[in-house]
């Protein structure tokens, strides 16, 4: 048997639903890239009976519909356990959690594999001195005994690296620390301008086309080779690629404890979300709101993109954009695969 590497663009689709559920905003952390907005997203922690009837919202005897918890910190809902059981009973195809890996309310010892499957872990770099500027101090070391707990308990464990300047060099040094961590999936993100903290002192810097697309697909290949299932955004299209807003062709519902429901993560810092739980009835928003925006078609791709970090766009001396941004949800996913020896 060789190992083939396989390479695809994950094509959006109606035929299933992901809903990210932030069941609160409040954070033990301060990462420098949150993009969690308090004075757009609130401030609520969400009760059990709210989350049970949301949830019931988007569940689809006709689609799988996949749940993706999140915050702030999820863990520190002292609810997540039974919202976690709550989702397997009201169908839901797949749930994952994503984590800090605090793992607070002694999460662990109150699910099982069997509840979860994937715990995602975010880790900004290959050491402590590289992580814990960017997300806090002792939160590599916590991070990493967090997912040494999960793999030991036999939970599949992912990990998200948002790239950013701070960080982009050393993601080749991933590799063996994902391996050793037992990683089963790996998650590279772009780092967006969003949240409160964009554009304070301490704000982290996108990295350039040529840079990203340097770094991003050779380490994503070499972690796929080792076995990890790999996932990286797009972010720049090439030439002749078709560009789709996930906003008119995708089933993405990211909630907010205030109730406001998304369509678009690069919307999230503004009032332009296109439903909103009104005594918990998923109701839609008047215009103008953002799905006015998903239909506006720029020759630079994404409008949003356009509008809140340009900074990532390049354009001729005729003015023509020289490339096109992907969707921020536009997703590479890289596999090994077993095949037959010629
Ligand atoms: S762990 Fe997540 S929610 Fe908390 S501050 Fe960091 S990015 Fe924000
Ligand atoms: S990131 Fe851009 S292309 Fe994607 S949903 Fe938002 S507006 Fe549409």
């Amino acid at each position: 048997m060789n190992a083939t590497v396989t390479r695809k663009t994950v094509a959006f689709t109606r035929n299933a639903v992901n809903v990210f559920f932030h069941i609160l905003t409040r954070c033990n952390l301060n990462c420098r890239h949150c993009y969690i907005n308090p004075a757009q997203h609130g401030t609520q922690i969400l009760d059990i009976d709210t989350i049970r009837t949301w949830l019931s919202v988007f569940v689809s005897d006709n689609r799988p519909v996949n749940l993706i918890l999140l915050g702030g910190e999820p863990t520190l809902h002292p609810d997540l356990a039974p919202a976690i059981k709550m989702a397997r009973r009201l169908g839901y195809a797949s749930i994952t959690v994503d984590t800090n890996g605090y793992l607070f309310h002694n999460f662990l010892d109150r699910v099982t594999p069997a509840d979860i499957d994937y715990l995602s872990f975010s880790l900004d770099g290959p050491t402590a001195e590289i992580n814990d500027p960017i997300r806090g101090n002792g939160s590599f070391a916590a991070c990493t005994a967090g997912i040494g707990q999960a793999v030991d308990r036999g939970f599949a464990a992912s990990l998200i690296y948002t790239v950013s300047a701070a960080n982009i060099n050393q993601l080749e040094q991933m590799p063996p620390l994902l391996a050793d961590l037992g990683i089963s999936r790996f998650f590279i993100q772009v780092l967006g301008i969003r949240g409160p903290g964009a554009d304070g002192p301490d704000a982290l810097t996108q990295v350039s086309r040529s840079r990203w697309n340097r770094v991003v697909p050779p380490v994503a290949e070499a972690v796929a080779r080792s076995g990890i299932t790999v996932t990286y955004p797009k972010v720049f299209l090439e030439p002749g690629e078709p560009f789709k807003c996930a906003g008119n062709v995708a089933g993405n519902y990211f909630i907010f404890p205030n109730g406001r429901v998304y369509r678009c993560p690069l919307c999230e810092d503004y009032p332009i979300h296109a439903l909103s739980f009104e005594n918990n009835r998923l109701i839609e928003q008047p215009a103008i709101n953002e799905t006015d925006l998903f239909r506006l078609d720029i020759p630079e791709g994404c409008v949003m993109n356009k509008l809140v970090q340009p900074g990532n766009l390049a354009y001729g001396a005729d003015g023509t954009p020289l490339y096109r941004i992907a969707c921020c949800l536009l997703k590479e996913e890289i596999q090994v695969c077993d095949s037959p020896s010629a």
